[in-house]
């Protein structure tokens, strides 16, 4: 028999969205419960997120009296994911879509506020069951001082890079704050809540970052133990039930019980490259570009497959296209200007092949999908002068490329199509003729090819200072700019086949005793698409809660 150093009734793997909501809901039933993280700091790619919860139904719509229903929530997954396999069976949709809005409702029984993302539409308003209001939720920001002597405990946020206490839902306006007296108004508000919290000597956590601070707190009022440095290498079997988990703690070995059970929240293996290597077939990739956190090594994933637990959707990530040679700890830097008037997409052959203002999944598994006839990984953002002269990004203003983008090479730049073209390896007459055939939609503000700026979510992203449509304008003003766009993503969404009730099932698809599994370590509910924003968040959250309550009979 194993000799433990310790034992609880839940084990807690990842310190993630779901790793935290597991905890304190159950903390909150009476449980003892261990979460372990093998980084320095908690949260994972939760806290380095924009912390957006896309849930359909919540209890903030209710409220505000936002038309949902679980019905339309269940008919919008079904024709926007499809057929994906039992990752996102009828029984698991409908456990999302029933634990989800309880799971938000009782974080704000607990003291957790959220506010909705007005506006934030459905990344497919217009398919059945597609909600244009949107359905997306995050936290407003949060002191850290509030966790005492944990208020360093948490990887930084989104925003730290920028240096505002801006809430996801504000970005869109914030990077056209030039372009509408709405946004400049947003982004007065920004400005002055920053000032006002250095004023009050705050130290404002915002985003993914506030989301997680805030269950740390609920979960250390409720007397969670909460270990750092400690990096699960294996889990325990005794007579076919797993009891327990071995770990490296502080570089010491520890063997720790859980006597209900072993629930893995260690999200992916974004950043293992023989696995990515392995595993990711038609969409062929090596962890190079991936933006999640730098824990996405996908061990534990492995250890569960070594025990027999079935695995699907390995080749699937949540892809998020970007100009890599360009991009700063935000994300926000030119890899947004796809969704902006006077900017497209093109393949080697010159060619637009998607619509650009789409969600990042869809494009980037457009990618991959066009790379199998045209070279399209990576393919090329172009963009002209009156892009540069009306446009900021998280390290530039209007008007102003910096100088470090144009040295290095990262962006090219020539005074005509053809020149630019040339640079790039691009065919300079497709290029052209593409360019022609744009511009003379744009400029009506339509695009027949790939229907680019008609949905709302389409427009929700665009520039709401340009007519006829915020996504659409010609590209016609030299010099030209062009910067290579290649796949990168914010975590691997395959792994281990769950259950509605977050069980890990073995490959007779039957429940391994005492081992539960939610988030990026799992085979998304969402399959092979991204339904809305927050569609990642609100799939670990929703299952570490089913699967809390479930492994402590409660649920
Ligand atoms: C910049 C950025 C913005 C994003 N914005 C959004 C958004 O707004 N909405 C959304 O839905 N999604 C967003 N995502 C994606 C989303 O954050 C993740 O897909 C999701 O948070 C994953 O949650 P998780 O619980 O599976 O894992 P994580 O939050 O990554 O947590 C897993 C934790 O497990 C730990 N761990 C790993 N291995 C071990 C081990 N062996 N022992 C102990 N601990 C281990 C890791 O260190 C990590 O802390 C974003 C991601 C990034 C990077």
């Amino acid at each position: 028999m194993t000799e433990w150093d310790r034992s609880a009734d839940l084990v807690i793997v990842g310190s993630g969205g779901g790793g935290l909501v597991a905890a304190l809901v159950a903390a909150e039933s009476g449980a003892d419960v261990l979460l372990l993280e093998k980084q320095p700091k908690l949260g994972g790619s939760t806290a380095m997120s924009g912390g957006v919860i896309w849930m359909p139904d919540n209890p903030l719509m209710r409220a505000e009296g936002v038309p949902d229903s679980h019905a339309e929530g269940m008919a919008y997954l079904a024709h926007v994911v499809g057929d994906a396999g039992p990752a996102s069976s009828l029984e698991r949709r409908d456990a999302f879509l029933s634990h989800g809005p309880q799971m938000i409702s009782q974080l704000q029984d607990l003291g957790i506020p959220f506010v909705r993302c007005p506006g934030y539409s459905d990344y497919y308003p217009d398919h059945k069951g597609g909600n244009a209001a949107g359905r997306s939720i995050e936290c407003p920001p949060f002191d850290a001082h509030e966790l005492g002597e944990w208020q360093d405990a948490v990887v930084p946020g989104m925003a730290e890079g920028i240096g505002f206490a801006v809430k996801t839902n504000e970005v869109r306006a914030v990077s056209h704050y030039n372009r509408s007296l709405a946004t400049f108004l947003i982004t007065a508000r920004v400005v002055m809540r920053t000032a006002i919290g250095r004023l009050r000597r705050q130290k404002l956590l915002t985003n993914g970052a506030s989301l997680i601070a805030r269950m740390l707190k609920v979960a250390l009022d409720r007397n969670v133990g909460v270990w750092t440095h400690t990096a699960v290498a294996d889990l325990v079997l005794e007579d076919g039930r797993v009891v327990g988990v071995r770990a490296s703690r502080n570089g010491a070995s520890v063997a720790i019980e859980a006597r209900r059970a072993v629930l893995l929240c260690a999200g992916g293996f974004a950043h293992n490259a023989g696995m990515r290597r392995r595993y990711s077939g038609d969409q062929p990739n090596d962890a190079r570009w991936t933006a999640a956190n730098p824990g996405d090594t996908g061990e534990v994933l492995e250890a569960a497959i070594r025990l027999g637990a079935k695995a699907d959707l390995l080749d699937e990530a949540w892809w998020l296209p970007a100009t890599v040679e360009l991009a700063d700890p935000t994300g926000a830097s030119l890899s947004l200007a796809r969704q902006r008037p006077g900017a497209i997409l093109v393949d080697a052959a010159g060619e637009r092949f998607v619509n650009e203002s789409n969600s990042y999944v869809e494009v980037g598994k457009a990618m991959y999908a066009r790379d199998k006839h045209s070279r399209a990984v990576p393919c090329w953002l172009i963009v002209d002068d009156g892009y540069r002269r009306r446009y900021a990004h998280t390290k530039s203003r209007p008007g102003v490329f910096p100088r470090e983008w144009l040295d290095s090479g990262a962006l090219r730049t020539a005074s005509t199509l053809e020149d630019l073209a040339r640079q790039c390896g691009i065919d300079p007459g497709g290029l052209l003729a593409t360019v022609e055939r744009f511009n003379t939609h744009a400029e009506k503000g339509i695009d027949p090819d790939f229907g680019r700026g008609q949905s709302a979510y389409n427009r929700c992203l665009g520039d709401p200072g340009h007519r006829p449509n915020p996504c659409l304008g010609p590209i016609a003003r030299p010099p030209y700019y062009a910067a290579e766009v290649v796949p990168s993503d914010v975590g691997t969404c395959g792994g281990l086949l769950t259950d509605e009730h977050g069980r890990v099932l073995d490959g007779d698809d039957r429940p391994i005793p005492g081992l539960y599994a939610t988030g990026n370590i799992t085979a998304t509910v969402m399959g092979r698409t991204y339904p809305g924003a927050g569609a990642s968040i609100a799939n670990t959250m929703a299952f570490g809660y089913a699967a809390a309550r479930h492994a402590l009979g409660s649920g």
